[in-house]
């Protein structure tokens, strides 16, 4: 069977023609699509420094360096999974409301023709849309948040939409179960002691970036498949979970945080858990360091999770 394959490097230069996701068709029709990936531009959930809309582009442009191989994960994603670039979801940058309506209907769309989604964002708050719209599929989730930030907050400046919020939501609307949630590399000032009384009070599992330093990769690894377990499970990726010094660009950095190599050991680390969508979150190209580093090291991360998909599609 032939699967569409990123356009080859030998013929055409990783820098001509029209960029998409690691060089894929870019398709709307999801007949036959094993894993979508789509574009959300879209950061009007912000609450500090915007730019997380023109994600979506900057990884397009730097994903052209990603080859199809994975040596550490042993596949070629392309041969097993048809994966095309779904382009983006036109999301409002004015309305919120009208935004998270256009992320959950598309993000619907592709769930309905039995692909997995992986959305390019924007800000955090699109994961509410998204969940949303993969729970009613699969049923309340399991949840993996690599982040410096909680996100459990209830509303900011009389908003309940913001990108502080979607695990709140996602929880107290039980499109994700909270004792297969947990978070990874939190980090940072908080508000008060009593920011992880959501945590407590659900019984949601929190790795602080201190006891990642514990644990080590394989140990954080181990400790995330022993909570979500074998049922379906959703992967969003804030790119703040990775140290400034390695993902400058972003809206609220938090310093002290995950190396890059840490950031792809982890994510390899979910090979063969059943992920039914995902999500990489919070890159501000125009905050972004020489190089655009951190697009570039979302590209990777975005391949990573792809071949994982791939991994968990294996007999
Ligand atoms: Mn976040
Ligand atoms: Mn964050």
């Amino acid at each position: 069977m032939t699967r569409p394959q990123p356009r080859d490097a030998f013929k055409s230069p990783r820098f001509a023609q029209p960029a998409t996701f690691m060089r894929l068709p870019h398709a709307t029709d999801l007949t036959g699509v094993d894993v979508a990936l789509v574009g959300v531009p879209f950061d009007s959930g912000t609450s500090y420094r915007p730019g997380t809309r023109l994600g979506p582009r900057e990884i397009r442009t730097q994903s052209s360096l990603i080859r199809p191989f994975n040596h550490f994960q042993q596949i070629g994603p392309f041969d097993h999974l048809t994966v095309i670039d779904a382009g983006d979801v036109d999301a409002s940058p004015i309305s919120l409301e009208l935004a998270h309506q256009a992320i959950e209907s598309r993000i619907g769309e592709v769930v309905a023709a039995g692909a997995v989604p992986l959305s390019v964002g924007g800000d955090h708050s699109i994961s509410l849309p998204a969940l949303r719209a993969v729970a009613r599929a699969h049923g309340p989730l399991g949840l993996i948040q690599f982040d410096s930030h909680i996100d459990t907050w209830d509303e900011d400046f009389g908003s309940k939409l913001f990108h502080g919020s979607p695990f709140y939501y996602a929880v107290t609307e039980k499109a994700v179960d909270p004792r297969r949630f947990v978070q990874v590399g939190i980090r940072g000032p908080m508000y008060g002691a009593d920011d992880f009384a959501f945590q407590r009070e659900h019984g949601i599992s929190v790795l602080d970036i201190d006891e990642v330093g514990r644990l080590g990769v394989d140990g954080v690894v181990a400790e995330i498949r022993s909570v979500v377990g074998r049922g379906p499970v959703y992967v969003t990726f804030d790119i703040d979970v990775v140290d400034p010094a390695f993902a400058p660009g972003t809206g609220t950095p938090e310093v002290g945080g995950l190396t890059s190599r840490e950031a792809l050991q982890l994510v390899r680390g979910l090979a063969g858990l059943s992920i039914v969508g995902g999500d990489i979150v919070e890159v501000s190209p125009p905050f972004d360091g020489p190089g655009q580093i951190t697009s570039v090291l979302a590209a990777n991360l975005l391949f990573e999770m792809i071949c994982v998909v791939a991994r968990g599609r294996q007999p």
